[in-house]
């Protein structure tokens, strides 16, 4: 059976400016791929030609589809969550939301952010990263949810870590890496993932300079895995399995 990555994010453009060169490796490996957006991304500074929160979200949906694409994504879904809300979510109904999505595709390997809140310490992706780990914990458990599908352990969960800051925020706390993917051969692709985001244009001009920098590589640290292993480094999410 081939390998499975399901991956969680809060907005259209996490997928690419944060997980992209996974993704992208992942799939050119023939690895399947599953990305769980849990926002539209109406809330956004940047909003395009978008007169409304509404015709924002639309147009994120269609941006995020499309970057899934230039990912070579297999599956994604974006859920119905408020954009720089999710702290507010029912904690329960929206992690059960995941961890029957985990059940149903049951991935190897699950990435999502850290505690931190990657680069811009959002609030959502922290709260992705708190449903995601409890979602990844409780999808093995027969008492956590026991009438969503059959129950299932993924084996291994990843938090984003991160080689730089953004110099103009407080940086946030991110956690030390544990894995160092070298992202150089899929690094086009991440970036014409990030361009058809046009509604997000200014805040790929504002970074590029960073990604030109520090690009070429992501980090992220193992923080969760249903084999017995002593600590290691490792240069691939996918090592052994
Ligand atoms: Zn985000």
């Amino acid at each position: 059976m081939s390998l499975k990555m399901m991956c969680v994010v809060a907005h259209p453009d996490d997928e690419c400016f944060a997980f992209g060169g996974a993704l992208a490796l992942a799939a050119e490996r023939g690895i399947e791929t599953y990305v769980i957006c849990l926002t539209d991304g109406q809330a956004a500074t940047n909003r395009g030609e978008a007169v409304s929160g509404e015709e924002l979200g639309k147009m994120r949906r269609d941006e995020f589809a499309a970057s899934c694409k230039v990912l070579g994504v297999r599956h994604h879904e974006l859920l119905d969550y408020q954009d720089a809300r999710l702290e507010f979510a029912d904690f329960s109904r929206a992690a059960g939301r995941l961890v029957e999505r985990m059940r149903r595709f049951q991935p190897d390997v699950v990435l999502t952010f850290g505690g931190d809140g990657a680069l811009n310490t959002h609030a959502d992706h922290m709260m992705v990263s708190s449903l995601t780990t409890a979602a990844f914990h409780w999808a093995g458990r027969e008492k956590r949810y026991p009438d969503l599908a059959k129950v299932f352990q993924p084996t291994r969960l990843f938090y984003l870590s991160t080689n730089f800051f953004l110099p103009d925020r407080q940086a946030p706390l991110p956690i030390p890496w544990s894995v160092k993917l070298d992202i150089e051969s899929v690094r086009s692709k991440k970036t014409d993932a990030f361009r058809v985001h046009t509604s997000q244009a200014p805040l790929m001009e504002r970074t590029k300079s960073l990604f030109d920098t520090y690009g070429g590589e992501e980090y992220y640290a193992l923080v969760a895995t249903a084999e017995s292993q002593p600590a290691r480094l490792s240069v691939d999410l996918f090592e052994g399995l």
